[in-house]
């Protein structure tokens, strides 16, 4: 990667990228015009991880944690990450869900310096001249949303750049994608959310959404100008809503590399946890019927994972998708109903219409339930319990985030099924003491899958980002649980991990690349040594 110059002095300090602070040593601050404006003690990074760490604890809320940790990227991104890094657990859920919702939620509001790109409707024709006033020249990861489904949150139009700067920083802490190859990117098209709009305050153009051919018009200038000033660029579509999210796929996934992590990443990251919980119930997948609550994005996305591992064992794809039912706000999604979407259709089977998922569960005896309507709750006791008689060891997947939206809690999902629940969550859960037993509940993170999967795309320099990729990437995902996680019923990695696993589904992700041809980078000798090659440590680098 080319460094451009050092700067000097006060620059120096004020350059996120560059700067240690307290940490330049006594020849750097003489040889780089630093002398007098730092405190005369040199303090070496774990000191400033220490303070960092206590400042940010004394915080009294996760949403005051953000703007600290915000600002602390702003002024020093190496330490920045090594904070995040090191204290995964903890950070996660601060600079992503659940706190980045709430600051989205209220971004206008905490606004301090902007980070990413803004991109509005009113930049049609120069979008391409835009793009070159991003600093950075070798950026491989694209994150862009348009803010019209943040989370489980809705319309948040220009609000929603926390995501792709949340996504982008997790890149890096996960997957060791170097900072400054990372690009957030807003579409500002407007947004229908009324408060918004008339929030003096709110950041984003505040007219109504932009749809029809100008939207498409303006999205397929920013793919190509994208193309043109980054060639080797991945581009994730990212928190798009649903009616958008499934044809933008479509349109770009053959033109460039691109995926959607709504879509895409969900589903393997879910496959990953249902292999898994293979292994403890003792089942087959093709035994396996899945009741989805919510037919949207992660829905589909999961099902449409769940049928190409179906049909890598062989099962013809009209009998893998069999396998999936799906509720939406109206009923069971069946054949004989006219309101259906395009992309619930491949699972409208011949059944007769039920109005709700409680007859659902009765009649379609189901061995798995996998909550993603963004509705809380809908995983009732008398539900759970109707599971239990039918099935030994239920897989209870309540997705739905953030925490509030969850469909059952952990904690009520291992009571309701006597033990027997294999439960994950979208959002973080305290592990559970029942029956004498604690049970540490997985978390189906997407973060499991995405950086790994960026990262391998980076190496091989994919052209491509496809199906396989993401199949191969549940596969390796699972492969790292565990014995010792099983036993806990956590049907993923700890997340402390999770540098192991993004290297492991980026080999696995290279090795589809290098396999159907899609690489445009020769396959080193060693792909491990490559793959680990290109992440980065956030170290201080001596400037002299
Ligand atoms: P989406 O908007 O694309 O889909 C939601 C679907 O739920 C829609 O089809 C909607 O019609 C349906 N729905 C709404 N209310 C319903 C109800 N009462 N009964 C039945 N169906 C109802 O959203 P999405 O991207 O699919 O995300 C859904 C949820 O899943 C969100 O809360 C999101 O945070 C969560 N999610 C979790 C993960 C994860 O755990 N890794 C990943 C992605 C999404």
């Amino acid at each position: 990667m080319s460094t451009p110059e050092i700067q000097r002095g006060v620059r120096l300090l004020h350059d996120p990228v560059r700067n240690k602070g307290t940490a330049f040593n006594e020849k750097e601050r003489d040889a780089l015009g630093l002398r007098g404006l730092l405190p005369p003690r040199v303090q070496d990074q774990a000191t400033q991880v220490r303070r960092i760490l206590e400042n940010m604890r004394r915080k009294e809320n996760d949403l005051e944690r953000y703007i600290y940790l915000a600002a602390l990227q702003d002024r020093n991104e190496t330490l920045f990450y090594r904070v995040i890094m090191d204290h995964l657990d903890e950070m996660m859920p601060i600079i992503y869900t659940p706190t980045v919702g709430q600051a989205c939620q209220v971004y206008g509001h905490i606004f301090r310096r902007p980070r990413g790109l803004f991109i509005s409707a009113q930049d049609r024709g120069r979008i391409r001249t835009l793009l070159d006033n991003w600093p950075h020249r070798d950026v491989r990861i694209v994150v862009v949303t348009d803010g019209e489904r943040i989370l489980g949150l809705g319309d948040l139009g220009a609000n929603g750049m926390g995501i792709p700067v949340g996504k982008l920083s997790l890149y890096t802490a996960c997957a060791g994608i170097h900072p400054t190859q990372c690009l957030p990117v807003t579409l500002d098209v407007g947004t229908d959310n009324e408060e918004l709009r008339h929030d003096p305050l709110y950041i984003g153009v505040s007219e109504h959404r932009l749809r029809g051919g100008a939207y498409d018009a303006l999205v397929d200038e920013f793919v190509e100008a994208v193309q043109d000033a980054f060639p080797r660029a991945v581009l994730q579509l990212e928190d798009f809503g649903n009616a958008n999210a499934f044809r933008l796929l479509e349109r770009y996934r053959d033109r460039t590399a691109c995926f959607d992590d709504d879509i895409q990443g969900t589903g393997a990251v879910i496959l990953a946890g249902i292999y898994s919980s293979l292994r403890l119930s003792g089942g087959t997948l093709s035994e396996q019927r899945f009741i989805f609550m919510g037919a949207g994005e992660a829905g589909i996305g999961i099902a449409d994972n769940i049928v190409a591992a179906l049909m890598h064992e062989g099962i013809g794809q009209e009998e893998a998708r069999e396998r999936c039912w799906f509720i939406d706000s109206k009923g069971l999604v069946v054949r004989s109903r006219t309101d259906l979407v395009e992309h619930k259709r491949p699972y409208a089977h011949d059944h007769e219409f039920l109005p709700d998922l409680a007859t659902a569960v009765e009649r379609l005896q189901p061995t798995a339930l996998i909550g993603v309507s963004g509705t809380p709750h809908t995983f009732t006791r008398e539900i759970l319990e109707t599971l239990a008689q039918q099935c030994e060891r239920p897989m209870v997947f309540a997705l739905s985030n953030p925490t509030s939206k969850a469909e059952c809690t952990a904690q009520q999902a291992y009571e309701w099924t006597d033990g027997r629940a294999i439960f994950a969550s979208g959002s973080p859960f305290a592990p559970v003491d029942y029956g004498g037993k604690t049970f540490v509940p997985g978390q189906g993170n997407n973060a499991y899958i995405f950086p790994g999967v960026g990262l391998g795309a980076i190496v091989s320099e994919a052209s491509r980002v496809t199906d396989e990729m993401f199949f191969a990437s549940a596969r390796a995902l699972a492969d790292l649980v565990s014995q010792h996680d099983l036993a806990l019923g956590r049907v993923y990695p700890p997340l402390a991990n999770i540098r192991e696993v993004s290297a492991a589904i980026a080999i696995a992700v290279a090795e589809v690349a290098y396999e159907r041809g899609l690489a445009q980078r020769p396959r080193p000798d060693d792909l491990e040594a490559a793959v680990r090659a290109e992440m980065f440590e956030p170290d201080y680098r001596s400037y002299l």
